[in-house]
């Protein structure tokens, strides 16, 4: 896994940004115009148009604090031609005004700007007739002489602190901050302030801040067409929050005017981060990129969603297909293959020199060949974007001029390699030149070397490229996830389908959900790369799109890491892959505990045989996991999310491990934290049958009571039905249920794992 890095937004050195904060109308100071729906109301002021009241009708609350609304509800940032200069220069509309084109809605205008006569901002904002949501739309007329480097709209100032505030953000699988401000004030940064680019590392297109006993702000965007923006919120001195949606227009100066193509969403709901998904699963799941969907449309290899157990190990195929046929056996269910440092280069050197493998042309294709002989399939890595700019491929494939550039016409290079400190630089996605070398690259580990498929690291991002020679839209656009679309596509008609091979990606997102058949969701196991924060991973992008998006994949090991066997000597640990301390074992079941009832297919990194003897507690729990997983994947693979029903859930401190591959050279691969951890983990699931399974995990060292009450009405079920209980001994009828009350009572055995099916009636 790579962090994305986004500067872009930061990087105000050599731009000039231009604020708009102060205008006239004919009206008085204070005066407000407002719309309402009966659900929310919003108010504008007559004389500015800044956005200064949003409240919530429903429960009397008002979000924004009035004072602290400096500026307007817009920004344009230009970029300056005459880089360096750095200065700020501020240039004000003077005259401002509005219209209501119905009851609903409201036009606001702003013009008459100094230095620049020609440009009017127009905003359109408009309620739902039904829903506490409205939608905003911008235009910007007048612009042609003028680099545009980004529009900020939304902005909304002076958001208030609702107490007991919880953020939740669909940073790939999803994020959950416990009192953001508190984390925000505790940064040292002078502009405290967290964005997220989408598409890329936020997989949907919301972020949701509410006090569940309360209400919540939801702020969201309907553009079905991948266009990139960032989402972003501020704290500023007194305790309010901006946020903002960051929207980059073609970077042309050519341009006469700027109009999005969507509109952003705002509105308020009552509720938790579920709640916020249901919202957005309503818009998420109509869209094409659903209708499109490899799983729902049944366009992926049937291997994949027979997948019992995945095993991510590296290196040669005797330390990676060996122990996967043993685990096999032992499993009695497909178990297949995630394979790392299989290639001919270093791990993030010289991509991508890939081929021949390591172990060389013969060794490698005779492996493959007898693991597939005992049902064992693999995916090979091969990172979607990187090329090493120290490699002797980039000098002789002349790989330069088709690498992504920033704003200042630079390239994307970034040393992840910390033993080498070779650079790998990024290719623009939109060029024939990259499209051409990267299926070039699958044609050879299809079809030559007969795997079943590539892994395609760093998949689910995008990178706006200002490079004018590709032929694409330059900066701001949605090229970036079309031509992935479109490499795809010339994988699919590049590869034979003898091995019927999959693409897997890195991450997941919303937008990749035509062209990938499975996404890796590390965050199930954040633990393992971030430690401990007040940061928890939330299954977000499950809750929206799991029946569309097969996931996988986990860092969730019983070992030290491993270490590349071509990086340089000096820096290796004394023991790699060798047994993590027993205090470690819990935060295994954690992660595997998680990833059962989020709905995932199960991942076990660095799994060797020696692991089935030493940590026999942990791999029995992993393989029961698998094996009951795969009695139920109408709901665990298929199926719908749901609230799971409130029941106890008992908390215990335990050990937990941040492991790095990259720790090697400051000799500590391994760090310990403790964290209060749930001990019993639920998840809900529909399936298309209309039952509903109820997934229980338990990590407890005794038996753990669980007990729940739930009402049929509250999954849409019929009144009466019967309650059964599936575990690895079998499925059994627990009772029935009538009058729409199910009440469940039942007793965990230590580690226990059971699935509870509703089945109402017909
Ligand atoms: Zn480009």
């Amino acid at each position: 896994m790579k962090k994305i890095k986004e500067y872009s937004i930061l990087i105000m050195s050599l731009c000039i940004i231009v604020f708009f904060t102060e205008c006239k109308s004919n009206s008085s100071p204070g005066e407000i115009v407002f719309i309402e729906n009966g659900k929310i109301k919003l108010g504008f002021e007559k004389e500015t148009g800044k956005f200064i009241s949003f409240s919530d009708v429903g429960h009397s609350y008002e979000f924004i604090e009035r004072n602290m609304v400096k500026g307007l509800p817009w920004e344009v940032n230009f970029h300056s031609s005459s880089a360096g200069s750095g200065s700020n220069s501020g240039i004000f509309p003077t005259k401002f005004s509005f219209s209501k084109s119905n009851e609903l809605t409201l036009n606001l205008e702003w013009e008459g700007f100094e230095g620049m006569i020609e440009l009017k901002v127009k905003a359109e904002v408009s309620l739902d007739p039904d829903k506490a949501l409205s939608y905003w739309s911008i235009k910007a007329e007048g612009i042609k002489g003028n680099l545009i480097k980004s529009i900020d709209f939304p902005r909304i100032q002076g958001i208030k602190n609702l107490g007991d505030e919880e953020l939740a953000i669909p940073t790939w699988m999803g994020s959950l901050v416990k009192n953001p401000r508190e984390s925000l004030a505790a940064s040292n940064a002078k502009v405290k302030r967290w964005s997220w680019s989408y598409p890329g590392s936020l997989s949907m297109q919301l972020i949701a801040l509410y006090n569940p006993n309360l209400t919540g702000f939801y702020a969201s965007c309907n553009d079905s067409l991948s266009f990139a923006k960032d989402f972003a919120v501020t704290l500023d001195t007194l305790n309010t929050l901006e946020y903002k949606m960051i929207n980059y227009p073609t970077f042309d100066s050519t341009l006469t005017s700027y109009h999005s193509s969507y509109e952003a969403i705002i509105g308020s709901f009552k509720g938790d981060w579920i709640t916020a998904a249901e919202l957005y699963r309503e818009w998420g799941t109509k869209q094409k990129w659903c209708d499109n969907s490899r799983l729902k449309n049944e366009l992926s290899p049937s291997w994949l969603d027979s997948t019992a157990l995945w095993i991510w190990n590296r290196g040669e195929s005797d330390n990676v297909l060996t122990p996967a046929v043993e685990l096999k056996q032992k499993l009695g269910l497909p178990v297949n293959v995630f394979w790392h440092w299989w290639h001919h280069c270093s791990y993030d050197d010289y991509f991508p020199e890939y081929f021949p493998p390591r172990e060389g042309r013969k060794s490698f294709q005779n492996a493959v060949e007898s693991a597939q002989e005992e049902g064992v399939r693999c995916i090979v890595y091969m990172n979607s974007i990187q090329w090493g700019d120290s490699s002797g491929s980039w000098k002789a494939e002349g790989a330069q001029p088709y690498s992504v550039k920033d704003i200042n016409g630079k390239m994307r290079s970034h040393a992840y390699n910390i033993f080498t400190g070779n650079s790998l630089t990024n290719m623009c996605m939109a060029t024939e030149f990259w499209k051409n070398k990267y299926s070039s690259l699958c044609d050879s580990a299809v079809n030559v070397y007969q795997t079943n498929g590539v892994y395609m690291d760093q998949a689910c991002l995008n990178r706006m490229c200002f490079d004018k020679s590709h032929g694409h839209k330059i900066g701001g656009g949605n090229y970036w996830v079309e031509n992935f679309g479109n490499l795809t596509q010339q994988i699919r008609a590049t590869v034979s389908d003898k091995t019927r091979p999959i693409l897997a990606g890195e991450g997941s997102g919303e937008n990749w959900i035509p062209y990938l058949d499975a996404f890796l969701t590390l965050p199930v196991s954040r633990e393992r790369y971030a430690g401990v924060t007040n940061t928890e991973t939330i299954p977000f992008f499950q809750a929206v799109y799991h029946e569309y998006a097969l996931t996988y994949g986990s860092y969730s090991s019983l070992v030290t890491p491993p270490y590349d066997e071509l990086w340089p000597k000096e820096y290796a640990p004394k023991e790699t892959e060798q047994l993590l301390d027993a205090d470690f074992n819990k935060q295994f079941l954690m992660e595997q505990a998680r990833a059962f009832v989020w709905g995932m297919q199960p991942t076990i990194a660095n799994y060797h045989s020696f692991l089935n003897s030493e940590r026999a507690e942990e791999i029995d729990y992993l393989l029961d996991i698998a094996k009951l997983r795969y009695q139920a994947l109408k709901y665990l693979l298929y199926g719908e999310f749901c609230r799971s029903p409130q029941t106890d859930y008992p908390e215990e401190e335990i050990k937990i491990s941040k492991l790095s591959i990259y720790a090697g050279r400051k000799g500590k691969s391994v760090t310990t934290f403790n964290k209060k951890v749930s001990l019993l983990y639920s998840g809900t699931w529909k399936a298309k049958d209309n039952s509903v399974g109820i997934a229980l995990a338990s990590i407890s060292d005794d038996n753990l009571p669980v007990h729940f009450s739930i009402n049929s009405e509250d999954y849409k079920l019929s009144g009466k039905g019967k309650i059964y209980i599936t575990t690895t001994n079998g499925k059994e009828l627990l009772g029935s249920y009538s009058n729409g009350l199910i009440n469940v009572e039942i007793s965990l055995q230590p580690r226990g794992l059971c699935i509870v099916e509703i089945v109402p009636s017909v």
